[in-house]
């Protein structure tokens, strides 16, 4: 019963209180949480640039499963995939903007455009649960050998 509150960056839900969410946004876990994603997306505009030139992997697109697995040379994201993801980049562009002119935004403005995504996302969360774990092992399997 009650509302869900879903954390993007930790990928979890917690009943929505302002007790709850208070102890969670200041929790370490959920700071650490938040600079991991700001990495992955650090990344983010790298690997959708790699995964547009990639032609989709038609096996995985027809039977969710490949074994190349984030080795393979096509494309494992489906076009829907990657209109997400080229949002995310543009969404994380915008904020990064937002914060570069300082001043002119009232404190807090970031984390409302953040928690209005966040009920966004959780709207189709199941989605965006899978694109953030593939965008997480492609994020992993592009680190130097
Ligand atoms: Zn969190
Ligand atoms: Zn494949």
């Amino acid at each position: 019963m009650g509302k869900r509150y879903f954390c993007d960056y930790c990928d979890r839900s917690f009943q929505d209180n302002l007790h709850n969410r208070k102890k969670h946004l200041n929790g370490v876990q959920h700071l650490r949480a938040k600079r991991v994603w700001y990495d992955l997306f650090r990344d983010a505009a790298a690997i959708l640039q790699e995964e547009q030139t990639k032609k989709p992997c038609r096996k995985f697109l027809q039977t969710g499963q490949c074994d190349f697995g984030s080795n393979c040379r096509f494309s494992h994201m489906t076009e829907q995939d990657l209109e997400k993801l080229s949002a995310q980049v543009q969404g994380e562009r915008r904020s990064k903007e937002l914060q570069q002119e300082g001043a002119d935004v009232p404190p807090g403005a970031i984390e409302d455009w953040l928690e209005k995504r966040a009920k966004r996302l959780s709207a189709a969360q199941s989605n965006s649960e899978r694109l953030i774990k593939l965008a997480r092992s492609i994020a992993v399997s592009r680190q130097p050998q």
